[in-house]
């Protein structure tokens, strides 16, 4: 499963717990609030895309203090981002995957992590991978394999505290391989993608500035021709004509599935149409079973809750299933 902004959007179109607004590139000097800054610095804003205005002003000695003022900003926005308490989509993507599963997330919003830690003593959650770093996840890098926990906590290898890292990079150099933690990151996403049966995209656009990021996820998928069992799902707000355009190099023939809005402009995506929510933790042996053993299969999907103890009551049928496997 790989998330992008609108994975959050989608999870959240009221805003979070507090109603703070989650940004998206073309939106994000206003709602971060971050015009007053470049103002006083003499920056052109109005009309600008967020990656184009960081990447003019990084490495520009006169706007040295601008810049850290904008990091500084930016991760503190994202790490005051809270989940309400009410069961979310990112509560349901961590339960309908399994520990086998993974997801990776190109945002920088704390909800995924959140998600797993709530839901822990419930069900192991699926391995997460931070492909931009998080704001709430530190690293510690005194030893190998790097270890990731929530900041403010020690490691529990050496238990030194973990250190924030940088989350804003300029375009055209995000450092997928100079930062050992973000190539960390990046190395589990290669091999996961390799071995991955079943792939979902939600709300990730793919943006012409995460264009080397996409190119490692294809050469680490390979050709759509070396893929002719695997199944692609797409849930995004764009038609299908964009998607499969965009996703083209993951591809093959007819199989894919794509969840977008009934209704053009529409900015709800049907995350619970999606196999994932359709097959709660067993979604890749409902795909080997139809697609590979012909056979007829029903959907289990998950219910709609409103509490946690609802849900996680829903969940106990499967979770037992697996600890009697
Ligand atoms: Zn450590």
């Amino acid at each position: 499963m790989i998330l992008g902004a609108g994975a959050s959007v989608a999870a959240f179109p009221q805003g979070d717990r507090n109603k703070k607004k989650l940004p998206v590139m073309h939106n994000l000097v206003e709602t971060i609030g971050l015009a007053d800054l470049l103002s006083d610095a003499g920056v052109a804003f109005e009309g600008r895309n967020f990656e184009d205005i960081y990447s003019s002003i990084c490495g520009v000695p006169a706007h040295v203090g601008l810049t850290s003022a904008i990091d500084g900003r930016v991760a503190e926005y994202f790490r005051q981002l809270a989940l309400p308490d009410c069961p979310t989509i990112y509560d349901y993507l961590v339960l309908c995957l399994r520990e086998k599963d993974v997801i990776a997330t190109f945002n920088w919003d704390p909800f995924l992590w959140l998600a797993c830690a709530r839901n822990y003593w419930h069900a192991k959650p699926p391995t997460v991978i931070f492909l931009h770093g998080c704001a709430i996840v530190g690293f510690c890098r005194e030893h190998k394999p790097i270890s990731m926990g929530q900041m403010g906590r020690t490691c529990g290898k050496c238990g030194k505290p973990y250190l924030p890292r940088r989350l804003l990079f300029p375009m055209g150099n995000k450092n997928y391989t100079d930062d050992p933690c973000i190539a960390a990151q990046w190395k589990t996403m290669k091999s996961v993608l390799e071995d991955a049966s079943l792939l979902t995209v939600f709300g990730y656009g793919a943006p012409v500035t995460d264009a080397a990021a996409v190119d490692l996820m294809s050469q680490a998928w390979g050709s759509p021709h070396q893929r002719v069992m695997e199944e692609i799902e797409i849930i995004d707000i764009v038609c299908e004509e964009q998607l499969v355009k965009r996703w083209d190099r993951f591809i093959h023939s007819h199989h894919y599935r794509v969840l977008t809005p009934a209704r053009v402009g529409e900015t709800s995506t049907d995350f619970f149409g999606s196999l994932v929510a359709k097959h709660p933790r067993r979604s890749c042996e409902a795909m080997f079973h139809q697609n590979i053993e012909a056979e007829f299969i029903e959907d289990n999907p998950v219910p709609i809750c409103g509490t946690f103890d609802e849900l996680w009551k829903w969940f106990e049928p499967l979770w037992l299933a697996e600890r009697q496997k």
